[in-house]
């Protein structure tokens, strides 16, 4: 009777410690996805199709199913929604930050300190 009680415990704590290996997707779910703001899946899913149906044309143009007119025009067409995706996704990254104006720059290679630096982070140049 001691075993079953003890082989149940056992069971249970395997089931509880191994569950998120068994079902990883729900717990990332629940942390690095949330980083991620929504427009980013969607734009890179939209890259993802479309880089998808360039790879579809190639390969249907490989094998004969296409002709050069219908492959280039295609072609041309994903192309340039590829070329658009790519710049929505551009434009959502941020930006690098600017040095602050009135802040103190290297004179040697530009690079940005604070008043307190006594010598460039970047280069080494005494200040
Ligand atoms: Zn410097």
């Amino acid at each position: 009777m001691e075993i079953l009680i003890i082989l149940a415990l056992v069971v249970i704590v395997v089931l509880i410690v191994g569950y998120p290996l068994i079902n990883p997707e729900r717990y990332r779910d629940q942390g690095v996805r949330q980083e991620t703001l929504p427009e980013y899946d969607d734009l890179y899913g939209a890259r993802e199709n479309v880089f998808d149906a360039l790879r579809d044309l190639q390969f249907e143009f490989a094998t004969g199913k296409l002709s050069t007119g219908d492959y280039e025009q295609l072609k041309a067409r994903y192309e340039v929604q590829a070329a658009d995706i790519l710049q929505q996704i551009d434009a959502l990254k941020p930006k690098k930050a600017k040095p602050v104006q009135g802040a103190r720059t290297c004179p040697r290679c530009n690079s940005a300190m604070s008043a307190q630096d006594k010598f460039c982070t970047k280069c080494g140049t005494k200040l």
